[in-house]
């Protein structure tokens, strides 16, 4: 079979694997339709993640069609259409039963991480049960792969770590895939302010097409104040962190309002300096996780009812044989108002 494989230093490559088989009888093999990239790809791709090594097929995220199953996979069948989730669980450990699936014991981030994942012709799926979700015929398989991870981290590590309420005020700060997700969860919420922040304009169109109330480019040098502004200067309700880096998160500090939560989801690489000397005394709480990925049923229902629309952060398709300018879309999104890239199958 054809898989991208992580072959060294910055390079991923088409390559021919051996097809997966059953190794567990928890297992299921899926024949992927289309494998989405993430950010995290890349960061393996920069040799940030140890446990990624070379050789790896990449990809935690992806739609496929059940191939075998185990035989202690029960409720799916073959042919069926699945969504894969980022987050392999096995439902059993003391961490997937406190519902902390993400530290699962023998599985959390393992596709494209620990063993070969989704992008590829085939890929096994571990604890297939709890890791596989049936794909409703009346959801575009295209515009699934988005709920694979970039849905259920904005809405859980984002929206519900960050208790969006109605009528609340709501920063977001990042609006790649996972930021554009956090909006569009954010607003089932009602809140009567969403204020979106990125360094990109074209980013930031897109999320006052997708329903934020403002936008704020960071770069302006008024940027602070124009954000305080929009709450009179209170400061938000909810602020959410979707960067990683240093200079969002002090943002984040500056805009909490009291009685107000921060939220990361970004993921980061340096350290940050946590001002507690001008915090302490404002009531807030700030929360940090790596997704469970437990709301993906809920999810996938607001998909199908239509209450929640995923396609328009699927901006780019590439067929297997052209991952080299899939993965460099990717890299380079702002020049491309490329979201999410998926690779078809
Ligand atoms: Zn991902
Ligand atoms: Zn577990």
């Amino acid at each position: 079979m054809k898989a991208l494989v992580y072959t060294g230093p910055g390079t991923v490559e088409v390559l021919e694997r051996p097809k997966p088989t059953i190794k567990a009888p928890t297992d299921a093999v899926v024949r992927m339709m289309h494998a989405s990239i993430c950010g995290t790809d890349l960061h393996i791709l920069k040799g940030d993640v140890p446990s990624a090594n070379p050789g790896l097929i990449l990809g935690h995220e992806g739609v496929g069609v059940v191939e075998e199953l185990g035989d202690a996979v029960q409720g799916f069948h073959v042919g069926d259409r699945v969504l894969i989730s980022c987050m392999t669980k096995c439902g059993s450990c003391k961490y997937c039963q406190r519902g902390i699936a993400a530290h699962c014991e023998t599985g959390g981030w393992v596709l494209g991480n620990r063993i070969d994942g989704t992008q590829a012709e085939y890929v096994r799926v571990p604890h297939a049960q709890l890791s596989l979700h049936t794909l409703p015929a009346s959801i575009d398989p295209r515009a699934a792969v988005a709920i694979s991870d970039a849905f259920p981290t904005g809405f859980e590590c984002g929206v519900l770590s960050a208790d969006v309420q109605p009528g609340s005020s709501v920063v977001i700060i990042g609006a790649g895939p996972v930021g554009m997700a956090t909006l569009l969860t954010a607003r089932l919420f009602t809140p009567s302010l969403i204020v979106m922040v990125d360094l990109d304009d074209a980013r930031l169109q897109t999320a006052r097409k997708l329903g934020a109330h403002h936008t704020v480019n960071s770069s302006a040098p008024d940027a602070k104040q124009k954000l305080l502004d929009l709450t009179n200067g209170d400061g938000y309700d909810s602020v959410i962190e979707v960067v990683g880096i240093p200079a969002t998160f002090k943002l984040c500090q500056e805009l909490v309002g009291v009685g107000g939560r921060i939220a990361n989801v970004g993921v980061h690489g340096t350290k940050v300096d946590l001002h507690l000397e001008t915090l302490w005394d404002r009531n807030i709480s700030i929360h940090m996780a790596l997704v469970n990925a437990s709301t993906t049923p809920r999810l996938l229902r607001l998909v199908e009812s239509g209450v929640l629309e995923t396609g328009s952060l699927v901006t780019h398709h590439f067929a297997c044989g052209k991952a080299g300018q899939a993965y460099e879309t990717f890299r380079t999104a702002a020049q491309h108002q490329a979201l999410k890239v998926a690779i078809d199958f």
